[in-house]
């Protein structure tokens, strides 16, 4: 299995409920390494275009702004197997339907305010890395 880096972000409502470490641990366990991170107030134009493949869904407006209420972490995960990993020890989407011990299953508050953003494909995830990252940032 190759080793991967793909793109996270734990969000507002996680920060605000001093939930990073907790979250942070949750990936260190499953054998994934921070390789990059920062802690950042997301401008309204960086939430806009990095949600702008959901544009046109309904929940657009409201994800935008629920993305700057609040500081978030923005990181780069390694690891084998990366994406995958992150999305499943994410877990679903919907907190009501994250299986048990995901982090979302665990912290979410709701679908919106679900703590954590992950990669979905590794096109996206060089794509999101670098949209926050400089190569020179990615540490190792
Ligand atoms: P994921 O983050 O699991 O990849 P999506 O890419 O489908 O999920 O959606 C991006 C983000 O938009 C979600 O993490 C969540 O914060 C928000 N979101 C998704 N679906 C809804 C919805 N039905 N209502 C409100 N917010 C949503
Ligand atoms: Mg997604």
């Amino acid at each position: 299995m190759a080793i991967e880096r793909t793109f996270s972000i734990i969000k507002p409502d996680a920060t605000k409920r001093n939930l990073t470490g907790k979250i942070i641990s949750k990936f260190e366990d499953a054998g994934l390494r921070v390789v990059a991170s920062k802690r950042i107030q997301m401008s309204q134009a960086q939430a806009e275009g990095f949600y702008a493949v959901h544009k046109e869904r309904p929940f657009y407006g409201d994800l935008c702004s629920y993305m700057v209420s609040g500081p978030v972490v923005v990181q780069v995960l390694e690891g084998e197997n990366a994406i995958a990993k992150n999305r499943e020890v994410m877990g679903a989407t919907n907190p009501a339907d994250a299986a048990a011990g995901t982090i979302r299953a665990e912290f979410a508050e709701s679908i919106e305010a679900n703590s954590v953003h992950g990669s979905d494909a590794p096109e996206t995830a060089a794509e999101e890395i670098k949209f926050f990252f400089t190569d020179a940032e990615l540490v190792g």
